[in-house]
């Protein structure tokens, strides 16, 4: 049966060649045809051997994602939502801010997580995306903005990234090989709700990439309320592996904190807070809740100031931002989803 290309890293490729008798670094060339040049016809590819050609052609097929839909927010912020041959369908979000274009990929059909503001935990997980379906998120994008760029990708869309561990490590893989797309890994962040299996296995690898974590409360007991997570992997170990991993990477890990009315935004939440970032090199990034799902809703000013100020007081830098493309329900962030009605 043809395999999907896209689903192999550069190393797997060269044994893959090397095991049919043809030149390891033939796998090079395929990946500059597909990555660089963007070219997906094996018979173009012209620098391949005739033999290597009909090898490409027995075995393997090249992949695209099929566009159902897209939507451009008032803010400039577009939502794709793709296909997949399974009948699923995931999205991506494209958000300009001046000269950077960040891309949010999807990582999942659904996730198991169940964090309770959140939609896309709702339905359970439905499967893994492939590699390809990861990578191919990226290069419709880029192919559709080209000769505009991709600045900064962030795995923040459906799904739990660290929970599909191997594929988004392999399309990360991809992505930062010099021979194709040669992404500059400092610009690709993996946003978690804390696995710390996973987390550990980052610090091994030391790749170079972003982490994020969705806090959403320093409160133990009010987190394993809102992300039951919480509860096998607390805060209390959490943090000494995010130490870890700063520390290893030479990198602040980011945290998302979205403040939630009468959940999260007390003076008592700041100072746990500000005592729970004490002694990592972090940054924290403020989301202003504003919608409504079930029994959340956005916070009033006068809490968003006492909450702020604290935290002002106790010498904790943050920003402090609403989320993007509100009006195409394509709110980047782990949160994205919890945004939207029936996402
Ligand atoms: S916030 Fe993230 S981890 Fe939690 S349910 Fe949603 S997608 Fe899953």
């Amino acid at each position: 049966m043809k395999q999907d290309l896209k689903n192999f890293t550069q190393e797997q490729l060269r044994e893959i060649f090397k095991t049919g008798g043809f030149a390891h670094y033939r796998a090079k060339q395929i990946f500059a045809w597909i990555y660089k040049r963007r070219v997906e016809d094996f018979e173009s590819m012209t620098d391949l051997s005739k033999d290597a050609r009909e090898f490409l052609k027995k075995n393997f097929f090249v992949s695209q994602l099929e566009l159902q839909n897209k939507e451009t927010s008032r803010d400039g912020t577009e939502k794709f939502l793709f296909g997949l041959d399974d009948g699923s369908a995931i999205e991506t979000v494209l958000i300009p801010e001046g000269t950077r274009h960040t891309l949010c990929i999807s990582s999942q059909v659904g996730c198991k997580f169940k964090c309770t503001f959140c939609m896309s935990g709702q339905g359970g997980l439905k499967r893994n995306l492939e590699v390809s379906e990861i990578i191919n998120q990226y290069l419709y994008v880029v192919d559709l903005i080209s000769p505009k760029e991709i600045t900064n990708i962030v795995f923040m869309g459906v799904g739990e990234p660290l929970d599909n561990f191997e594929n988004v490590l392999k399309a990360i893989k991809i992505l930062m090989n010099s021979s194709g797309v040669s992404f500059v890994k400092r610009r690709i962040c993996i946003s978690t709700c804390g696995l710390i299996p996973e987390i550990k296995k980052l610090i091994e690898l030391n790749l170079g990439v972003k982490l994020s974590i969705s806090l959403h409360s320093a409160d133990e007991d009010i987190r394993s309320k809102i992300m039951p997570v919480n509860k096998k992997y607390p805060l209390g170990e959490l943090l000494p592996t995010l130490k870890a991993f700063s520390k290893k990477e030479r990198y602040p890990v980011t945290f998302e904190y979205v403040l939630i009315k009468d959940l999260n935004t007390s003076k008592g939440d700041a100072i746990k807070l500000a005592k729970l970032l004490s002694g990592v090199r972090s940054k924290l990034n403020l989301i202003i809740y504003n919608a409504s799902f079930l029994k959340y809703r956005p916070p009033p000013k006068e809490q968003i100031d006492i909450f702020t100020a604290e935290l002002k007081k106790r010498g904790v830098f943050f920003t402090l931002r609403k989320s993007k493309g509100q009006d195409i329900s394509a709110a980047c962030g782990q949160l994205r989803a919890h945004w939207q009605k029936g996402a």
